[in-house]
């Protein structure tokens, strides 16, 4: 009998705090995530695993970014408002950030005003915060709608679809399946390899873009924060196309 066992990751929420976000550009809510290392047998795991790091999750944006939790007062298990959570788990915050919320402040009404190392670095962060998302989703099996419609596709293809061109079409039986079992597999195909390209359209983009928004980057800039990307082999790089996310500028 096959055993299936190994260590895989187990995250676990372990509550709410106050929090800057850099997509967002202000202070929002977070959830808190412990990442840990655990032992499974067919996936099944016992307790929480060693600890590997933790997460926190911007919940306007769902943006990851690394956290420490020792830096919040406290964390509420309870998911509260924003100046709720701000009073009880992160009272310091405007202190703490005061600079980033300056230079937030400059490119939300006086954009113009940045030096461009700072316009540089604005424009380019956002895709390097965003980048592991794209690649935490690659790396995962999911079935998006694209794919779960081709898997509902090729079943009606290789099953009901042959039975009836047996009866209108002039060929064997047996090349009719083959040729539907080829269109088939070749559906499924092309949509397992545009996935990543369908998540950055869905997911990545419609926060990508409000985020630079103000900035109005060039394409020429927007080419450059990608090739940095494609200089680290990120897959983000391949799957954003500029046409989408300058629809929002
Ligand atoms: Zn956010």
């Amino acid at each position: 009998m096959l055993i299936i066992w190994g260590k895989t990751h187990v995250r676990k929420n372990i509550g709410y705090a106050a929090d800057f976000c850099p997509i967002c550009r202000g202070p929002q809510v977070f959830k808190l995530i412990r990442v840990g290392l655990a032992s499974h047998v067919y996936y099944i795991t016992s307790g929480d695993g060693e600890l590997v790091s933790h997460d926190r999750e911007c919940q306007q944006c769902k943006t990851l970014l690394n956290a420490n939790p020792d830096g919040y007062l406290t964390l509420s298990k309870k998911k509260q408002s924003l100046a709720e959570l701000m009073k009880t788990t992160f009272p310091s915050l405007p202190e703490v950030y005061k600079d980033r919320l300056d230079l937030e402040e400059k490119v939300m009404k006086t954009p113009a005003l940045l030096t461009p190392q700072e316009r540089a670095i604005m424009i380019r962060t956002p895709f390097h915060l965003l980048s592991p998302l794209v690649e935490m989703r690659i790396g995962q099996t999911h079935l998006d709608t694209g794919i779960s419609l081709a898997l509902l596709g090729s079943f009606f293809l290789v099953t009901i679809v042959p039975v009836l061109l047996t009866k209108i079409l002039p060929f064997d039986e047996a090349i009719i399946f083959l040729a539907c079992a080829i269109i088939a597999l070749l559906v499924i195909g092309w949509q397992l390899l545009t996935a990543g390209s369908r998540y950055v359209k869905r997911r990545i983009i419609p926060v990508l873009g409000p985020n630079l928004k103000p900035l109005r980057p060039t394409e020429s800039e927007l080419k450059s924060a990608l090739a940095e990307l494609k200089a680290d082999q990120k897959k983000m790089a391949t799957r954003l196309k500029i046409a989408d996310l300058q629809k929002y500028f």
